[in-house]
């Protein structure tokens, strides 16, 4: 019996990299767990295909995080499907690059729908099914607390948005016993930004512990919060950054 026996989680993005970790480490502590993802239909059946065989339930949604009614009826459809809603992780991310004078409004729209209006619908949606004792964790990033770099305006800027919405819905839902936290990852090795990727020596460079996290590092924290150890940590940032911001 895991921690989290008798819970249901969504996780957005959950076909690769962090929320795919994420996904597997939440079923490994007891929880169904519902997936969505936008192209990746293979690979998404590829993580409940191994939760599945690893003893978990699991259910693939196709929902591109950039269409409000999709990630609306995904939310739904995990508390009808899988019977309850429980956690929701939103993690669905995309990683536009590219200096103040580069990117265009086109950029930051796709940007702020993928980071900043799913996460909105997702936890509006959310908030008529989850019971008590449910939590809601928000995939940020470590640029929030410090940007090293030119080229990552816009998306520090989207990534912190998550960090007002989360303090905003502890006030509004923690009296029903709900909880709100993000977790900010550092330099993690995905598809995202791989550790043999181009800049990532210098990505390296800025940690204290000299190396990339791993999707699973990430994951663990997202359990910790989503466990009953983090039942008292609410309008929370945890930073799992191997030391970027020390
Ligand atoms: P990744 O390997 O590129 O995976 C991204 C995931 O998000 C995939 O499952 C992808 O689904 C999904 N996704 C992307 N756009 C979507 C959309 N419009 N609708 C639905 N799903 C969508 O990225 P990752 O590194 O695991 O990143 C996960 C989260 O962590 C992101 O929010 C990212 O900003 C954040 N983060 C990552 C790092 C890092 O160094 N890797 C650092 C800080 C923060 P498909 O496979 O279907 O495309």
């Amino acid at each position: 019996m895991g921690p989290l026996q008798g819970k249901v989680a969504l996780v957005t993005g959950g076909s690769r990299g962090i929320g795919a970790a994420t996904a597997t480490r939440l079923a490994a502590d007891g929880a169904a767990v519902a997936l969505t993802y936008r192209t990746a239909r293979d690979r998404a059946a590829d993580v409940v295909r191994h939760i599945e065989e690893a003893g978990g339930k699991a259910l693939a949604l196709a929902a591109d995080a950039a269409d409000s009614s999709a990630i609306a009826t995904a939310v739904d459809r995990t508390a009808t499907d899988l019977g309850a809603l429980d956690i929701l992780v939103n993690n669905a991310g995309v990683f536009p690059y590219g200096t103040i004078g580069d990117v265009t409004l086109a950029d930051y729209d796709d940007t702020m729908a993928v980071h900043v209006r799913a996460a909105f619908v997702a936890v509006q949606t959310a908030a008529a099914h989850l019971r008590t004792g449910g939590r809601i964790i928000s995939i940020g990033s470590s640029l929030v607390g410090r940007v090293p770099a030119p080229g990552l305006s816009l998306y520090s800027m989207s990534e912190s948005a998550l960090v007002g919405l989360t303090k905003g819905i502890s006030r509004d839902l923690g009296p029903r016993g709900i909880t709100a936290n993000v977790v900010h990852p550092g330099s993690t090795d995905t598809e995202m930004n791989p550790a043999d990727g181009e800049g990532a020596d210098e990505e390296r460079a800025l940690t204290a512990l000299n190396r990339y996290g791993t999707p699973a590092d990430v994951a663990a924290a997202v359990a910790y919060l989503a466990g009953p150890g983090g039942a008292y940590v609410t309008g929370a940032e945890i930073t799992v950054d191997g030391g970027v911001n020390a």
